[in-house]
């Protein structure tokens, strides 16, 4: 058996590589599956870390068998025995690894947010700053508004576009940010869908037509769905080259060579790149 990290978005033999780019709905996808094939059927022999939650409920894991490990847009759900649930979401900074007991850590103990023993794993979650452990009714409340997921085998196409119609967000980057419209999406994401639909991502979504909001979810879904298979995300099918517009400031347009721009977008404001002559606002 193998053992291996998931750092944003790579799964690797040792875990001893950082990885540059941020969660998003394919990474953990990824970590979902490395903690499933690592974790379940096993028996939790101890909970740690530094995360509140652990103090507050980490203890009543101990003894229970881990049934499932689930992937929902950006939240990793770690199910036991008994009705209970750890939810985990990495925002920008965290990971997920697992070690075999004993193997030393690429990170020090004090970056351990949440810890998860079992007789044959560690897992471990650093720097996460948002870790629940509650009964699994109140975890599924919590995530009750998730839009359709993008990596999931299932996906209710039409339930997604019913979502996009019906958000009330500002602007194109702000929608396909949205959990509550489809799960997945992160800031890597959003500058590249919008890059390959054309579409100005400071654009208002009130004015996109049918034909265009259909495209998103069709475009978020397909790119979701390949990148979750993906050692390291590729939005242009070229590993050397695998973003368009993300974190290419001021670089050539790889359609038409005009710079890329990047600014501060939606609300909250998050940094976005797109190229002015390939996307317009409809
Ligand atoms: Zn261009």
């Amino acid at each position: 058996m193998s053992f291996g990290s998931i750092e944003s978005g790579l799964i690797r033999e040792t875990p001893e590589v950082v990885f540059a780019s941020m969660p998003e709905g394919d990474s953990i996808y990824r970590a979902a599956r490395l903690l499933e094939d690592r974790l379940v059927g096993e028996e939790v022999v101890s909970v740690g870390g530094s995360h509140r939650a652990v103090a507050g409920y980490g203890r009543r894991l101990v003894g229970r068998t881990i049934n499932r490990v689930e992937n929902r847009g950006k939240h990793l759900l770690i199910h036991f025995s008994g009705d209970w649930t750890a939810r985990s979401h990495l925002k920008m900074t965290g990971s997920w690894n697992v070690y075999r007991p004993g193997q030393k850590w690429n990170k020090e103990e004090g970056a351990a947010r949440f810890v998860v023993t079992t007789p044959g794993s560690v897992a471990v979650c650093f720097a996460a700053p948002d870790v629940d452990i509650k009964p699994t009714p109140v975890i599924d409340e919590q995530i009750a508004h998730l839009g359709p997921d993008l990596t999931a085998d299932e996906f209710d196409e039409k339930d997604a576009l019913r979502r996009v119609e019906a958000s009330q967000a500002p602007t194109v980057a702000d929608l396909l940010l949205d959990q509550s419209v489809m799960a997945g999406v992160g800031n890597v994401f959003k500058s590249e869908i919008a890059f390959l639909l054309g579409i100005d991502p400071a654009a208002d979504p009130s004015n996109l037509t049918s034909a265009d909001r259909e495209a998103i979810v069709l475009e978020a879904r397909r790119l979701l769905l390949v990148n979750r298979e993906l050692s390291r995300r590729v939005t242009t099918g070229d590993r050397r080259r695998p973003y368009y517009v993300y974190g290419r400031n001021r670089q050539g347009c790889r359609r038409c060579r005009a710079r890329i721009r990047s600014g501060n977008l939606g609300d909250p404001a998050r940094v976005t790149y797109w190229c002015s002559a390939c996307q317009k606002r409809p």
